[in-house]
């Protein structure tokens, strides 16, 4: 049944990869590179990551086009990080360049004025040729005639995990939203609980997934709820943490039920192999709350890193689209991705470009509790 509805993929899960390579039919298909001789680091940056991950298995041919002549450094250095067929051609004025048909002198006048303005990139007379052959004239360069599908890849793509390695990162994700109240409703005071038992003091991060109210009492729906049957929580006496701990007080704290959305999750696995996370998850287990109450792994996950780690250990993969059944992350319409267009703008005060750069804007609470991080898109 599955299998007349559903793409393959989805019938038969992940196919494994022969090592000789794929079997099934294959497009005829291949990697554009437009680039400049000087870009030959994040050329190869790219080609790792994309051979690493795909092509060392398929082998798809990569056309690199240039408006100048690539050097033979560049040249055997690329064919160095492949195996595939490699072509190098070079883009004529035909394709590049202001056409007979205008006047160079208003158009690079044009320009000047673009970039007078400090309109991104509007000064850059390269830039505006470039837009125009990606436009109007890759598709009918002689080396592209043949094939029928292209793929294009830039210089500096990155390796997520790489990326993460680099920038020290514990854990990323892409959609933050909020948890239904009913599926959780003790999760909180257990994962307070761990968090005064171990008397951790907040990195940061905790914020995130909290509400208090100023100065007052917890609300009076916490207070109400009913604690979880005795019986529950001393199904292992001799592991019983909870025996010291007043699960009523939370200093006031609630859970906001904001969450990492944990089906796109990219993480160390040695973080959840620390004795800090696997004494979180034995406590929250021996709650029960996993019978008693339908706790998914996202909040685990969450009030975990909230309880274990600083905003500084977690990657928003902002510039990763995503969708999975109703939700989706949209990189233009994230509200980071907003914060960023302002530049163009000139809006942008010193204070947010700082916390642009590092990464720290999807933290606030104050926007993730406006709007979740990731939303749908507009
Ligand atoms: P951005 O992604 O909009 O910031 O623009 P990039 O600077 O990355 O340029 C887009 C693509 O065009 C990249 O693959 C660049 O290597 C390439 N590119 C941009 N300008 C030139 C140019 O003047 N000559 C050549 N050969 N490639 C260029
Ligand atoms: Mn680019």
């Amino acid at each position: 049944k599955i299998s007349e509805q559903h793409d393959k993929v989805f019938a038969t899960g992940c196919l494994p990869i022969d090592p000789d390579g794929p079997k099934g039919p294959r497009a005829n298909a291949a990697f554009v590179v437009l680039a400049r001789n000087k870009e030959l680091d994040g050329v190869i940056q790219s080609l790792k990551s994309i051979e690493r991950h795909f092509n060392r298995w398929w082998h798809y041919p990569y056309v690199f086009l240039n408006d100048g002549d690539f050097d033979d450094d560049f040249i055997d250095t690329v064919k160095n990080y492949t195996s595939a067929p490699v072509e190098f051609g070079k883009i004529d004025s035909s394709m590049w360049g202001f056409p007979d048909w205008v006047d160079h002198d208003v158009a690079k006048e044009g320009i000047r004025k673009q970039g007078d303005a400090a309109i991104m990139y509007g000064g850059m007379e390269s830039y505006h040729h470039m837009c125009r052959f990606y436009s109007g004239f890759f598709y009918k360069h002689p080396l592209l005639l043949k094939y029928e599908w292209y793929w294009r890849l830039e210089p500096e793509i990155n390796d997520p995990f790489m990326k993460m390695i680099e920038a020290n990162k514990t854990y990323g994700f892409t959609i933050a939203v909020k948890e239904l109240r009913e599926t959780v409703p003790n999760i909180f005071r257990y994962a307070s609980a761990y968090k005064r038992k171990n008397k951790l003091p907040s990195k940061g991060l905790w914020e995130m997934f909290i509400e208090r109210p100023e100065g007052g009492p917890p609300p009076q729906e916490e207070k109400k709820q009913e604690p979880l049957p005795e019986e529950i929580l001393q199904t292992d006496p001799a592991n019983n943490n909870l025996e010291d701990i007043d699960p009523e007080s939370m200093e006031g704290e609630s859970y906001n039920m904001c969450h990492f959305w944990s089906n796109f999750e990219i993480a160390r696995l040695d973080w959840f192999r620390s004795k800090e996370y696997e004494d979180f998850f034995n406590m929250m287990d021996r709650s029960g709350g996993f019978w008693m109450e339908r706790w998914g792994d996202a909040p685990i996950h969450s009030l975990a890193a909230g309880a274990l780690l600083a905003p500084s250990d977690i990657h928003y993969f902002r510039d990763f689209g995503y969708r999975h059944t109703t939700i989706q992350h949209c990189p233009a319409n994230a509200p980071a991705r907003q914060l960023t267009r302002i530049p163009y703008l000139e809006k942008t005060t010193e204070d947010e470009k700082k916390r642009i750069e590092e990464d720290e804007y999807w933290a606030t609470p104050d926007a993730v509790k406006e709007n979740g991080v990731g939303c749908r898109c507009r």
